[in-house]
């Protein structure tokens, strides 16, 4: 399958058309953000890294019944998927207090709550993707009300996979950020991706941070961290 038009660019990743109507290629950039743009990089390897990782992780999700966008790995890089109208939400499960939960609430980082939580922000960049409830989502047509519960169901289900998953390869699941899309029968699925862009995963024993958090705080080692996490899912 040959990529046809670019139809988005994004911060990490490139979105392309192809003969499919029905599937887009998404290619994965070693361009690096953080707060909301303002911060900028490039973490070499990163592209595919999340890709990789993105793809297994989303196999893994659909053996154990959850549906994705997933289709195809055709590159290191680029890896065909089922185009799907993106539900504007990010929605992020919280297992252990970190980043903004931590920081809006004033508690201190790893706190394992007794029960993962789930929030919702509104995916616009203009505004800055402002946290908001169901009921907003609702009042603003983002979603109706059964794919909201659609959408809750199926990201504590991913928690749970993923948890367990991360657990025996040494690595602590502290948050992500999901996002899901409407297929063209009105299937909802797990869209984008699952990485260490998108997670927060804490070395189990050590506590060292595996993820973009090295980026986004200048903590140094971040293509390592990347490579560690490639490393604890593919083996040597
Ligand atoms: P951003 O838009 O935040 O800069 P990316 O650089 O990751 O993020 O761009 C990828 C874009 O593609 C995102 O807007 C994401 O919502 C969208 N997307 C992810 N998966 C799919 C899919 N299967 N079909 C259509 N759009 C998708
Ligand atoms: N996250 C993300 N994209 C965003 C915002 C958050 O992938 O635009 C992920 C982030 O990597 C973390 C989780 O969602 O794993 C929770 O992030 P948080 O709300 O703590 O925000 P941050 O500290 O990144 O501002």
């Amino acid at each position: 399958m040959e990529k046809v038009n670019q139809v988005y660019e994004g911060k990490a990743k490139k979105v392309f058309s192809t003969e499919d109507e029905n599937l887009f290629i998404v290619s994965y950039k070693d361009d690096a953000t953080a707060f909301n743009g303002l911060k900028k990089g490039t973490i070499t390897g990163k592209g595919i890294v999340n890709n990789k990782m993105s793809n297994y992780l989303m196999q893994i999700l659909e053996k154990n019944g959850v549906p994705t966008h997933f289709v195809e790995e055709i590159n290191d890089r680029e890896t065909i998927v089922k185009k799907v109208s993106i539900v504007p939400l990010e929605v992020i499960i919280r297992n252990v207090s970190a980043g903004s939960f931590a920081k809006n609430y004033g508690v201190e980082e790893g706190i394992t709550f007794p029960e993962p939580t789930i929030e919702f922000s509104y995916k616009n960049d203009a505004l800055g993707d402002p946290l908001i409830n169901e009921y907003h989502a609702f009042a603003l047509g983002l979603a109706t009300k059964e794919e909201i519960n659609t959408i809750k169901t199926m990201a504590f289900k991913i928690d749970e996979i993923l948890k367990e998953y991360f657990k025996n390869l040494g690595v602590r699941l502290i948050d992500f950020k999901l996002e899901f899309g409407k297929t063209a029968d009105g299937t909802i699925v797990l869209a984008d991706e699952i990485s260490p862009d998108t997670c927060r995963f804490w070395d189990i024993n050590t506590n060292e941070k595996l993820d973009k958090d090295r980026f986004r705080r200048d903590l140094g080692g971040v293509e390592g961290a990347y490579q560690e996490m490639m490393k604890r899912v593919f083996g040597e």
